[in-house]
This record gives C-alpha cells, structure tokens and sequence, in this order.
C-alpha cells in the first residue's frame, strides 16, 4: 500500500472535534500524522466533509442477518426470547458454508454503509447440521474471513466454547449439535485465525454464557489465553431466568460468579451486561472489562434495559453491537439506548454529564463507543491519531438531515436527526471501501442474498 496524506476541515480526534487536520497514513494503513491546525497543503484535495472514525461493532452474530424482520408475529400464547430462539435455530440449522458466505458478505457491506469499519463476530454455527465437523474443520469460520475481505470491512473472529444446554443439561440438544466447540476446539480455531491476522483480521475467544460451558472448561479456556492479547467475549445476562438459573446452579449472580472466580480483566467484553445490579457494575469497574450493549436487539427480544447512568458514573467502557442484525447503523444503535433510558425515567438526556464538562449525550455515548469497540476487537489503539488503524467516515453535508446544522452540533443531529445518509466515504486500514455512497460489487451480492434468502424461506407467507 502507498503512503497516502490527506486533510480533513474537521475531525473527531482524541478529545473531541479539531479543525484542519493534516492526516498521513504509512505503508501499513495506519496513521502515521495527525495534526490539528495546518493549512491544506499543496497538490492535497480536502475530504469532502468532517470526518469521524470508524467504530467497531462490538457483537454480531452474521447468519441471523436472514431472520431480520422475519420474527415479528406471534403466533403463541407467549413471545419471548426463548421462542424467539427456538426459531431462530431454524436458520441456525439450514446454512452451509456457501451460504454463510453470501449472509455475511451482504450484512459486512450494510454495517459498512451504517458506519462500522470492524465487526467482532462471536461465532457460533461451526459443524454440518448433525455435529460432524466438515471436512475442512473451520469452513464456517473461514466464510466469514472471506466475506470481511469482499467488502474490506476489519474482521474479529471470535469462536464459542459451547457444550450443554443449561445449567442442569449437561449436553447439548438435537438442534444445537452443530454449535459443539470445547475449550481445546476453541483455542485451535482462534490460533488458526491468528495465523492468518493481517490488518483486518484477527481473534479472539468467547464463551456462549455460563449456562451453556462448565467451569472448568470456561477456566482452561482462560489458561489456554493466558498471554493472548485477544479479547474474550462472553453473553453474560440477557435474561433474568438466565441470572435466576445461575443464582441456583452457583449461589452467584453471572458477573459476581466471573469476578469471584477471578476471571475478568481488561480483555472481557461482558456482552449484554443487562440484568447487573450496581455491586456488580462497580466489580466491572474495578477490573477494567467492557459492557456490551446491543439496543436494537435487546429491544426486539424484550430483554429490559440495563442501569445505564450507572455503568456511565463508574466509567465503563460501553461497547455497541448490532447482534441479531435487526439494525446494521451504530446511529440507531446509540439512540435507541438513550431512548430506552429517557422512556424509562422519564427524563431527557439522561445520558448527558455537565458535571463533568460532558452536556451532549451524543458524544458522551459516542466516544464511550469507540474505547469500548477498541476493547471488544482487542485493538490497543483506535481512532484518529498516530499508530491506530487508518479507518474514518466521511459526512456528507449534503444529506438533508444535516442540513444547516451548526459544525459542533454535527454528532448531536447524526445520531438524534433521522433518517438520514450521512457516510459519503468509507475508508479502512488505508482502503476506500465506499466512495460516494457506492461499494464495488454491490448488487451482486445483493443477488445472492436474495437467492440465499429464497432458499431459507421458500414456502413461507
Ligand atoms: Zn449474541
């Protein structure tokens, strides 16, 4: 890749909105120079508006992009997360390796456009139907790897210690055989990613919950990863009959179980960190792990809200995932979990902080993104400055929902004025990965999700 420099009129850096940034980018599409208040030099065009890092989609689960707004009618007494899941499998069950390929590629080009540059995909689906490995063992995996660099979006493979069905079910159900992974499954799988990691691409480790991996496997996992500085994932309490199940199994709620056993540290992404009380958030605190919040999902699955203002006060990072891929733009994402708080407490920008020189919930839950991303994705530096990855967005001033809007009230009006186009350029590690709106290959790929989607549902209403 060629040294490239670039000027921005605006940035988000470190600290907030600088104005006219010199950014050079080094053979390894990293940025190399970023600095505030230099003059557009000579033979440089300016970026064609502000600019804004990219941020990294914290939890995604690609396949379940085929079930998006295929989950909205009851037709039961009852409609939980439980029933929810129970159809959900029905894709689970159905995908091959091919078709994979052809979910991911068209959800990686969609969180692209929605303003993610990484995806952290916590990973799953790793057998054929009935349990037996494929002939290539991480055919799957190896999907996904290929979707990402389709569409040139960053890549953080996560495979999931996964081997029983509850607490008190030792083994897994008929319709979960395909999800067997141990913790030596695990670890052989992360390393066989790792061995490939290029600037897009690399691992970590996750575990499906504490219901559905035994201690001692979750503790050999953990020592396997000792020295790994990949991140380690876990869904921790999504559910209260989940939080209820483990109180009964282990006399400890899911987070007090991980921090009494010593577990967590910086690398843990507690992912729906919803139904914690405050001793735990402040556990949470104390060991320097990240809370995982995915608020179209959660909402969709009727999960509840997590204490917000309270994981904002103790400081913890709060990284955003699109999850079951019910929305594909972190915009969304960050005001429906504003949204739920202001609703629930009825009050307005609940999320706001002028206390402490922070008054726009915006960019108080913005920047809280970007640290937790860089955690989820196991990536030590992110953003706008000298040594993390040249990812950015480009505005687009144009667009309606921006129109006339005062520079520092951009963040403001891009995440609470919607609907709106706002990415016109996407760049990662270097690459333009969206020029103008448009992203190579496009419509093919559009096609086959189609024809994947025709396949899966064929014979529905
Ligand atoms: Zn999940």
């Amino acid at each position: 890749m060629n040294e490239q420099t670039l000027w921005a009129s605006r940035a988000w850096l470190p600290g907030g909105w600088r104005e006219s940034v010199l950014l050079e980018i080094d053979g390894l599409g990293r940025w190399q120079k970023v600095q505030p208040d230099t003059p557009l030099p000579e033979g440089v065009a300016p970026l064609a508006g502000p600019v804004l890092p990219g941020l990294v989609n914290a939890h995604s689960h690609a396949f379940q992009r085929a079930f998006a707004g295929l989950a909205e009618r009851r037709e039961t007494q009852d409609d939980d997360f439980w029933s929810w899941r129970d159809r959900m499998y029905r894709v689970a069950g159905a995908i091959d390796p091919a078709m994979l390929r052809a979910i991911a590629a068209q959800l990686y080009g969609e969180l692209l456009r929605g303003g993610y540059t990484q995806v952290c995909e916590f990973h799953y689906v790793q057998h054929q139907p009935e349990g037996r490995p494929y002939p290539e063992r991480h055919a799957m995996i190896q999907a996904l790897v290929e979707a990402a660099a389709e569409v040139g979006i960053g890549l953080t493979v996560l495979p999931v210690l996964y081997e029983r069905a509850g607490f008190a079910l030792p083994e897994l159900r008929p319709d979960q055989a395909r999800f067997h992974l141990g913790a030596e499954d695990v670890w052989a799988a992360a390393t066989a990613v790792q061995q490939q990691r290029h600037a897009r691409l690399s691992a970590g480790v996750a575990i499906h919950s504490l219901r559905a991996a035994r201690a001692e496997s979750i503790h050999r996992l953990q020592a396997l990863a000792e020295g790994f500085d990949g991140p380690i994932h876990i869904h921790v309490a999504e559910q209260p009959a989940e939080v209820r199940d483990c109180l009964a199994a282990t006399g400890l709620r899911p987070v007090e179980w991980l921090a009494q056993q010593g577990l967590l540290d910086a690398r843990w992404q507690l992912v729906h960190a919803t139904h914690v009380n405050r001793a735990e958030i402040l556990a949470v605190a104390h060991c320097g792990s990240t809370a995982v919040i995915c608020p179209s999902t959660e909402a969709n699955l009727g999960d509840g809200l997590t204490d917000l203002p309270a994981w904002l006060r103790a400081g913890v990072p709060l990284a955003i995932g699109s999850d079951s891929q019910v929305t594909r733009a972190w915009r969304e994402e960050l005001r429906w979990l504003d949204y739920g708080q202001r609703l629930s407490l009825k009050s307005r920008n609940v999320c706001a902080a002028p206390e402490a020189g922070q008054p726009a919930t915006a960019e108080r839950l913005w920047q809280s993104a970007l640290d937790g991303g860089a955690s989820a994705a196991g990536e030590a530096s992110w953003g706008i400055h000298p040594g993390a990855r040249a990812d950015l967005l480009v505005v687009d001033l144009g667009d309606a929902s921006l129109a006339g809007i005062p520079p520092g009230r951009l963040l403001d009006a891009l995440v609470f004025s919607s609907p709106g186009r706002p990415w016109r350029d996407v760049m990662v590690a270097g690459d333009w990965v969206v020029r103008e709106h448009q992203q190579r290959g496009a419509a093919e790929r559009l096609g086959h999700f189609e024809s994947v989607m025709q396949r899966l549902w064929a014979g529905s209403e």
